[in-house]
């Protein structure tokens, strides 16, 4: 394929606009990545205070579960004083005295129990009402983080508009079969497909030129290709100033 040392700079020039392009590309892979991060971030905030409030609720179901056990001891030592008027048998007095005062031991024990029951209500209430403040500001935090990444991700998409139709210029000026061999080395995934010879190198992967594309490069007059890793190489000439690769992102 015929071509011109010019061509060569159109080349070079529409790399400099992809390689901006792809620096957009990654920012617009990342952010949304970034704000999953900071979705997941909240779980953990959301999953304490989910086990303070379960942890209040155990507390709760077990004082209920202690204070029906203590009821039926209360009521047992009232129905045992009643019958202690009805015994005939000082044996039978005594036993009844004996179960009245097993049920005061354990309707204490209870008692105890009940009260670390309560004990155990109330700090989790704190722990709980801990939990729901920094998730609160956990949610506050990440709400303004997203808010700046989503504004980003619009601002990233207008350059990237704004790019691509800098690119798709610059690309129409480049002749056809030039434009396919770029876009097609570029498809199979390597950012740098327009390369410079390093001497009798490959500067990409560094394998040696054969003689005669060494001669060729130096004519500037056709496409030469790198048998090796397939990128289209060039002569370097630093006195040849290259239009501006492309704008700062
Ligand atoms: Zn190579």
């Amino acid at each position: 394929m015929g071509i011109t040392k010019e061509n060569i700079h159109q080349l070079i020039n529409l790399q400099g606009h992809d390689l901006v392009l792809d620096k957009l590309q990654s920012g617009i892979d990342r952010i949304p990545k970034e704000i999953a991060v900071l979705r997941q971030g909240l779980d953990g905030a959301k999953a304490k205070l989910a086990e303070a409030k379960a942890a209040v609720l155990t507390w709760e179901k077990k004082k209920k579960a202690k204070e029906l056990e203590f009821a039926s001891k209360d009521e047992a030592i009232r129905k045992h004083s009643m019958e202690l008027n009805q015994v005939k048998t000082n044996a039978a007095f005594k036993a009844l005295q004996h179960e009245i005062e097993q049920a005061r031991v354990a309707g204490g024990a209870i008692e105890t129990e009940i009260l670390e029951c309560m004990e155990g209500i109330d700090a989790g209430r704190v722990e709980e009402k801990t939990a729901a403040a920094e998730l609160k500001d956990s949610e506050a935090d990440a709400q303004v983080h997203i808010g700046a990444l989503e504004k980003e991700l619009v601002e990233l998409q207008g350059k990237f508009s704004e790019q691509k139709a800098v690119r798709e210029a610059a690309a129409s000026q480049i002749p056809a079969e030039m434009l396919r061999l770029y876009d097609h080395a570029r498809g199979r995934g390597k950012a740098d497909v327009v390369v410079p010879a390093d001497g009798g190198n490959c500067s990409a992967c560094r394998i040696n030129l054969a003689p005669q594309m060494i001669v060729e490069l130096a004519k500037a007059k056709s496409l030469v290709v790198c048998e090796s890793c397939q990128r289209i190489l060039y002569k370097p000439e630093p006195a040849v100033k290259p239009e501006p690769a492309a704008k700062p992102v």
